[in-house]
């Protein structure tokens, strides 16, 4: 028994990424690849941290285009991940000044690819660790739970905050969470600077790749 579970660590430290490419960009649900990989979606406000945690993830410098500018067409881009599973890369919400336009588009699009899009296993929330519950990462997290898509949250930027404040911090994240939600998603603290975080949230979409198996429906 031991002997098994120290194997399944072993495993998991070693989990990473061997290969990755850029497939498409997308502006409409119609454009989107067909859904015949299992995909998982990264998301979060401008400047979060997504950009700089899928180069860490895919070890792939340039892939994501880091500090994209608000009022670009926002697109959500598919990466071809080890030729078996799609990373998405979704447009980032909460620009300040961003375009009704835009935003009610990213509205749209949000809506069709969550409640749609089959292939779709797991959204990653990202929430920057150093910021208070946003008015707006929870009402997007309490609409994937309210349509009943599966997320998780994902903290990032973990190495600016000392270790005692951050504990602090997501105590008190999920403390508010808590006060809506009947159990929490799971959680990873990620850090694109330090790669923390990065082997657990790869280990959990292999997992969930493992466990698809054989279950996509057909395209
Ligand atoms: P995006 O707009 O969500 O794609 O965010 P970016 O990846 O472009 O990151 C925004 C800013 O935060 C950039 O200046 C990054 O260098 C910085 N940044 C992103 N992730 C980390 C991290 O884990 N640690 C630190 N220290 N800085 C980060």
């Amino acid at each position: 028994m031991q002997k098994t579970a120290r194997k399944y660590v072993k495993t998991a430290s070693k989990v990473e990424i061997k290969s990755a490419h850029f497939l498409k960009s997308s502006q409409h649900y119609s454009e989107l690849p067909p859904g015949d990989k299992p995909e998982f979606a990264f998301v979060g406000r401008s400047n979060v941290g997504k950009s700089s945690l899928i180069n860490r993830l895919t070890r792939h410098k340039g892939l994501a285009k880091t500090s994209s500018t608000p009022g670009k067409t926002q697109l959500f881009n598919h990466f071809v991940i080890d030729g078996s599973w799609y990373l998405v890369d979704l447009p980032g919400y909460g620009f300040a000044r961003v375009s009704k336009k835009a935003r009610v588009g990213f509205e749209n699009m949000i809506r069709d690819y969550t409640t749609r899009r089959q292939s779709l296993v797991t959204v990653f929330v990202l929430v920057d660790s150093r910021l208070e519950p946003q008015k707006l990462d929870l009402e997007f997290m309490e609409y994937l739970g309210l349509s009943q898509v599966p997320f998780s949250i994902v903290f990032t930027k973990t190495d600016k905050v000392n270790k005692t404040k951050l504990q602090a911090q997501l105590e008190a994240y999920k403390a508010t969470l808590l006060e809506t939600w009947e159990e929490l998603p799971p959680v990873f603290q990620t850090s694109a600077e330090n790669g923390e975080g990065c082997p657990e949230l790869l280990h959990y979409i292999a997992e969930n790749i493992r466990l698809l198996d054989g279950l996509l429906p057909p395209v």
